[in-house]
């Protein structure tokens, strides 16, 4: 916490909000390593539920109640602005706050990055009724944000989706099949795209706003997945049959939702970069310890040189990624555009924890493949960090195609 609190001060040109941001960071700390990471384990094995016959969701036991504590602390107002009941802090405190929920659970820690993107979005793409009414439900945490793109064949390519939105009075209606939904079926908002002028490929996607209360039951979940990782968040498929959604629940144009979610991931993707450190932080100190206190011949493990120069290169890794992630987001708070540098965080870190999880488990030796040891769900928990909100390779185009475009200026 020490190291994250002290680069953190580096960063954090929020001067007035310098004592605010250290005691949210502290408080955060304190329920992420006393709280929620007793509970990881117990999480990881339970896994989330679904019953077909409600068709209802549910997360582990005791996870509601952790995340009721996040909703009492107001941690999910950290980026709203004032006016619609947030705090109106920086996008570099909200990031940190990422890393440390990372930390005790990257399960826990999905509540974050989506509830970020959702709240963005409708902050500058919204109508003001839709600001009005849900900035504050997301800002309390009253409403869970869910991010509804993926369809069996839109993945990397989002803009294949086949939901379609057809116009009749005041209100739009959804029809189509979403998959790989974190928070599907249980979430109170739901960003999403549907094809509005089926002649125009992308530029015939519009943006929206679900909201469940008005689908009603012509929103449903179809299924969850059962996942290498990531047990204790719900992973969930759900039908859109003609579920309505109020004119007002448009986001930006009609027909310019395709550029107005591309330019946004950019901002949920630093928060993944964060979970990759976050995570990654995690199973270097699993690492430290066990080397410490497991010896072979006649030492501890870590007084090996090849092990230790395993911890250096772990230390140095996470660091690394920390600086990149801290940097993106403190450019994003000073407004600049940073799509190229929030792929690279996003890219970087997320590849950097899989080798620093893969070296945990091999530091463990045996006992780092055993279901009782940390670090063998950390390796399977952030497998999944170089797939979502857009793969490692879609992640090198748009640097690729970025890096192209500015040795062109
Ligand atoms: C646990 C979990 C949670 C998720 N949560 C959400 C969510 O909340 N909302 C949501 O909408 N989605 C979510 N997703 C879906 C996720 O965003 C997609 O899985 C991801 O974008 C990749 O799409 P895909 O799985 O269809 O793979 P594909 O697009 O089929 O890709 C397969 C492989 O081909 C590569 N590939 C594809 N196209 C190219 C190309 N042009 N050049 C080079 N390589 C290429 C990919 O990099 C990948 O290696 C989640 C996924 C998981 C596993």
């Amino acid at each position: 916490m020490k190291q994250l609190t002290k680069i953190f001060k580096t960063f954090n040109f929020d001067k007035e909000a310098q004592e605010q941001n250290e005691m949210i960071l502290d408080m955060v700390y304190e329920l992420a390593m006393n709280e929620i990471i007793e509970k990881e384990q117990d999480w990881d094995e339970e896994g989330a539920h679904f019953d077909p016959s409600t068709k209802k969701v549910s997360y582990p036991s005791g996870m509601m109640d952790l995340y009721k504590k996040c909703q009492q602390n107001d941690l999910f107002s950290i980026i709203v602005p004032e006016k619609y009941d947030g705090f109106g802090l920086s996008y570099t405190l909200w990031n940190a706050v990422i890393e440390l929920m990372a930390r005790a659970s990257l399960a826990f820690s999905m509540f974050f990055p989506s509830q970020g993107l959702n709240i963005e979005i409708i902050n500058n793409f919204g109508t003001p009724e839709a600001k009005e009414k849900y900035l504050p439900l997301l800002a309390s945490g009253d409403a869970i944000g869910a991010m509804a793109f993926s369809e069996p064949n839109a993945g990397s390519d989002i803009s294949a989706v086949t939901t379609k939105a057809e116009k009749e009075g005041d209100s739009y209606y959804l029809t189509g099949n979403k998959i790989w939904l974190s928070h599907g079926g249980a979430a109170g908002t739901y960003i999403t795209f549907a094809v509005t002028d089926k002649t125009a490929g992308p530029k015939g996607l519009s943006a929206f706003i679900v909201d469940p209360k008005i689908a009603g039951s012509n929103m449903e979940v179809v299924g969850i997945e059962h996942k290498m990782g990531l047990h204790g968040s719900i992973t969930s498929s759900m039908s859109l049959d003609r579920a309505e959604v109020p004119k007002e629940n448009l986001l930006g144009k009609e027909n310019d939702g395709f550029r107005l979610i591309l330019g946004s991931l950019a901002s949920s993707r630093i928060g993944i970069a964060a979970q990759a450190v976050g995570i990654s932080e995690t199973a270097l100190q699993e690492s430290i310890n066990y080397s410490l206190q497991r010896s072979q011949f006649g030492r501890p493990i870590g007084k090996h040189q090849a092990i230790s120069f395993m911890l250096a290169d772990m230390a140095t890794r996470v660091h690394q990624s920390r600086l990149l992630y801290l940097n993106t987001a403190q450019m994003k708070h000073v407004g600049a555009n940073t799509q190229i540098e929030s792929s690279m965080a996003k890219y970087w870190a997320t590849e950097m924890a899989q080798k620093v999880t893969y070296d945990a488990v091999q530091i463990h030796g045996g006992y780092g493949y055993s279901q009782d040891y940390a670090v063998s769900r950390l390796f399977r928990d952030a497998r999944v960090l170089t797939i979502y909100e857009g793969t490692s390779e879609m992640q090198k185009t748009i640097i690729s195609r970025g890096a192209l475009s500015r040795a062109q200026k």
